[in-house]
């Protein structure tokens, strides 16, 4: 199986020609023999010229679209919201869903996490589920497991199977003052920690893990070669083109 990369561009870059300047660059680098999955998450202003810019050149082969939130309504419903069959007409594949950010960031709950979880299995999107705990004292695994049964409440097991999952602890994430990435061997067993969790209502046995937070050129294989995690999500270093190219060429078997 190719190792999934997940490019989630935050509110960047600032421009459109910036967009285009960072995938072209990354269309170079699949041109150079870059073999694993890549989804671009772009902000939701650029989501229709990046699908443009997808169907083009080694991209169109290598690359899928995704978004990075989506609102737990159907269309015409939320001010300033974007649905599911919006993203759908768009040509978006797949949409993180709870990244730390907007949990912790934004306030949103379990409870919205879970809202926003069906909308996108409704709109027939592949939900990117992020989890993870906030620090790593106290009661931390209690508060991953607590938060993995509210995100998932309420599933089928075959809406869960659909569910990619991302274990993103939000002390490893770059934008946190001290932030530093987990090492592979915890993320792996926080990984199984969630499958443990899951396990008990669900077949996760095929789920796909894929860990997120400070992943750099530097750290990618060491999480990429554990069979365990099936690709990485990564934030900072994917409007890098030359730090996120070194991604997907460790990402490359
Ligand atoms: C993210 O935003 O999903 C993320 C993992 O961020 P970073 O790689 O910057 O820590």
């Amino acid at each position: 199986m190719k190792k999934l990369v997940v490019a989630n561009w935050k509110m960047l870059p600032a421009s459109l020609a910036e967009a285009r300047e960072i995938l072209e660059r990354i269309d170079g680098c699949l041109r150079d023999g870059v073999d694993a999955d890549l989804v671009v998450c772009p902000p939701f202003v650029f989501v229709e010229e990046v699908a443009q810019m997808l169907a083009e050149g080694a991209l169109a082969e290598g690359a899928s679209l995704g978004a990075q939130d989506i609102a737990d309504r159907d269309e015409g419903a939320l001010t300033g919201e974007v649905s599911g069959p919006q993203l759908v007409k768009l040509g978006v594949r797949f949409v993180l869903i709870g990244h730390s950010e907007r949990r912790w960031k934004l306030g949103e709950s379990d409870d919205v996490v879970n809202a926003k979880l069906r909308a996108a299995l409704r709109a027939g999107l592949v939900p990117i589920v992020c989890l993870g705990e906030r620090t790593r004292d106290g009661a931390w695994q209690e508060e991953l497991a607590a938060q993995t049964a509210a995100t998932f409440r309420g599933l089928t097991a075959g809406q869960v199977g659909q569910c990619l999952i991302a274990y993103e602890p939000v002390w490893a994430i770059s934008t946190n003052p001290d932030a530093k990435p987990d090492t592979p061997a915890g993320a792996v067993q926080s990984m199984s920690h969630i499958r443990q969790t899951l396990a008990d209502h669900f077949d996760v046995s095929h789920t796909t893990f894929l860990y997120g937070g400070s992943v750099t050129p530097a750290n990618a294989k060491e999480f990429l070669e554990r069979p365990e995690i099936s690709g990485v999500l990564v934030g900072g270093a994917s409007v890098h083109p030359e730090e996120f190219c070194r991604i997907l060429m460790v990402a490359t078997r």
